[in-house]
C-alpha cells in the first residue's frame, strides 16, 4: 500500500494501519525498483534512514513524525554525501546538516535519500547532471523531468514519498512541478533559510516543497519557514490579512505566445474563475528585460560562489601531478559545460571593464521590475500565469542548445528577480502531458497565496 500525500500516512499511523519501521522498510525494498525507468534517484541512506527511525522520538503529534521524503543533491545533511551532481564533489561529505534537512528531522521526518538534479542547479531539464544521470518525466518517459529540482518532482509525482524538497533559483521547483503534475511552492525569498544548501546564485535561492496537494506543502512549508541564526537573510513572515473579495491579476505579457494545450487549459480555467473572483488585467512592461536580468545577475552570483571549489580542500577524481594540473586541470575536466559557461558569462559581466555596462544596469532593472510588480499588488491579491509557455519538450531537444534553454525560463525568473513567492497547481487530469497554473503572491504573502490557492483548486476540481 502507498500512501499519496501526508495526511493519508499520517492517519494510517494514527489508526495503527501501519508504522513508520514497516512503511519504510517495506519502501525502502522497492523503491529502486519503482524509479528504474524514471531514474529520479541519486542515493538513497538506507542505514541513515533505519537509525533516524530507531530514533524518532514518541510523539506522534510532530507534523512530519514518520513521513519518509527525498531532498535534492544540494541539500546538506551531516555524514552524507552530497554532490550538487557534479563530479568535482565526488565523494564530499557534509560537516554539518542545513537548517532545512534539520527542521525536517526536528518535524519527525525521515530522509531517506536524494534526488537528482542539474549540476550546481543551472538548467531547466534534469539532463546536466556531471554524472550523465538524466531523469525522465513522470508521465511520459521519452520527455525530460523539467529542472533543475526535476528528480524531487519526479520522485513525488511516481510516489515513492508524500513530498521531497527543490531548490528554487529561477523557477526549479515550479517548473519541474508543473511538468510532472504535482503541486511545488517557492517561498518569499528568505522565507526559508539557506544555511546548509550548496548555493547556485544567492540573491535568488529558496528551498521549497513539492508534494501531491496544497494541504501538504503548507505543512513543510510551516516546519520549514521561520528566521535561522546563520542565514542573515532568512526572515519571520507575519501573516498577512486576506481581503474579503479576492481579486486575480491576469498579465498579458505572460499569456502571449503559449503552445495550445497550455494556452486551451489557462483560458478555459480563467474562464471558470471569471464567475466567482474579480479578474484584472495588468500589464508589466518590463518583462521584455527579465531574461537578461536574471542571467547577468544569476551568473555573476553563480561564478562567485563557485570560485570555493578549488579541487584543494574539495575531494578530486583528477590526478594531480603538478601546479598546473592543480590550478588547470580538476576544474577544466570536473566542471561541465553549463558550469564553465555560467563562469564565464558571470566573470566577464561583473569585471571591472563591463561591469558599469551589465552587473550594475541589471541590478538597476531588478528594481523597476519590483517596483512594477509592486505595484501591481495594489490593485490585485495575486496573479496567475503559466509555468512554462509549453508542457515538457523531448529529451535532447534542447540540451544543446543554451538559448532555447534559457528562454524557457521566461515564466519562472521574474519572481525570484522580484522576490515574490509563488505556486504550481497541476491543471492535466485528462490523460494530457501535465500543465501548472502558477499562482504569485505579493511579497511575504506566502500564507495568503496558500489560501487563495486552496481557494482556487477547490473550485478547479469541482468543474472538472
Ligand atoms: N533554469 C534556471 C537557471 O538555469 C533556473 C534554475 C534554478 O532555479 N535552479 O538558472
Amino acid at each position: 500500500m502507498i500512501y499519496h500525500t501526508i495526511k493519508e500516512l499520517r492517519e494510517a499511523y494514527h489508526s495503527s494501519a501501519t508504522t513508520p519501521i514497516k512503511y519504510i522498510t517495506e519502501l525502502l525494498s522497492v523503491i529502486d525498483s519503482m524509479d528504474k525507468d524514471n531514474q529520479s534517484l541519486v542515493r538513497i541512506n538506507r542505514d541513515c534512514a533505519l537509525l533516524a527511525i530507531e530514533n524518532l522520538p514518541d510523539d506522534k503529534s510532530l507534523p512530519l513524525w514518520g513521513i519518509p521524503c527525498l531532498i535534492k543533491d544540494n541539500i546538506l545533511v551531516e555524514g552524507l554525501e552530497v554532490n550538487a551532481q557534479s563530479r568535482i564533489l565526488k565523494g564530499y561529505k557534509a560537516s554539518y546538516t542545513s537548517d532545512v534537512a534539520q527542521s525536517l528531522i526536528d518535524a519527525g521526518a525521515i530522509i531517506i535519500g536524494y534526488t537528482n538534479m542539474d549540476e550546481f542547479a543551472f538548467g531547466s531539464s534534469t539532463e546536466y547532471s556531471g554524472y550523465g544521470q538524466v531523469t525522465k518525466n513522470a508521465s511520459d518517459q521519452s520527455r525530460v523531468a523539467g529542472g533543475t529540482s526535476g528528480g524531487s518532482a519526479v520522485a513525488v509525482a511516481l510516489n515513492l514519498v508524500p513530498f521531497a524538497l527543490g531548490t528554487d533559483t529561477g523557477g526549479s521547483v515550479r517548473q519541474p512541478a508543473s511538468f510532472n503534475g504535482v503541486f511545488g511552492l517557492r517561498p518569499t525569498y528568505g522565507a526559508v533559510s539557506r544555511y546548509g544548501v550548496i548555493a547556485s546564485a544567492s540573491s535568488f535561492d529558496q528551498v521549497g516543497p513539492i508534494a501531491n496537494s496544497i494541504e501538504d506543502l503548507e505543512l513543510v512549508y510551516e516546519v520549514l519557514k521561520g528566521k535561522k541564526k546563520y542565514d542573515q537573510t532568512s526572515i519571520d513572515i507575519d501573516p498577512k490579512t486576506k481581503s474579503d473579495k479576492i481579486r486575480i491579476g491576469v498579465c498579458k505579457e505572460f499569456v502571449t505566445n503559449l503552445d495550445d494545450q497550455v494556452e486551451e487549459k489557462f483560458k478555459s480555467l480563467i474562464s471558470k474563475l471569471s464567475t466567482e473572483y474579480e479578474l484584472v488585467d495588468i500589464s508589466l512592461p518590463h518583462t521584455k528585460y527579465i531574461l537578461p536580468v536574471y542571467y547577468i545577475l544569476q551568473t555573476v552570483e553563480a561564478s562567485s560562489n563557485l570560485e570555493r571549489f578549488d579541487q584543494i580542500r574539495f575531494a578530486s577524481t583528477t590526478e594531480i601531478n603538478s601546479k598546473d594540473d592543480l590550478y588547470f586541470g580538476p576544474r577544466a575536466l570536473e566542471l561541465g559545460d553549463e558550469v564553465k559557461r555560467r563562469i564565464m558569462l558571470g566573470t566577464y559581466t561583473s569585471s571591472a571593464g563591463y561591469y558599469d555596462a551589465y552587473y550594475n544596469q541589471a541590478c538597476k532593472v531588478r528594481k523597476i521590475i519590483q517596483d512594477e510588480y509592486a505595484k501591481a499588488f495594489e490593485l490585485v491579491d495575486v496573479l496567475l500565469m503559466p509555468a512554462c509557455p509549453f508542457p515538457a519538450w523531448k529529451i535532447g531537444e534542447k540540451s544543446l542548445d543554451p538559448m532555447a534553454m534559457y528562454t524557457a525560463d521566461i515564466m519562472t525568473v521574474s519572481q525570484p528577480i522580484a522576490k515574490l513567492p509563488a505556486l504550481i497547481i497541476p491543471l492535466s487530469k485528462d490523460g494530457q502531458l501535465p500543465v501548472g497554473l502558477q499562482i504569485v503572491g505579493e511579497e511575504k504573502s506566502d500564507k495568503t497565496l496558500i489560501d487563495i490557492a486552496k481557494q482556487i483548486e477547490k473550485q478547479y476540481s469541482k468543474s472538472n
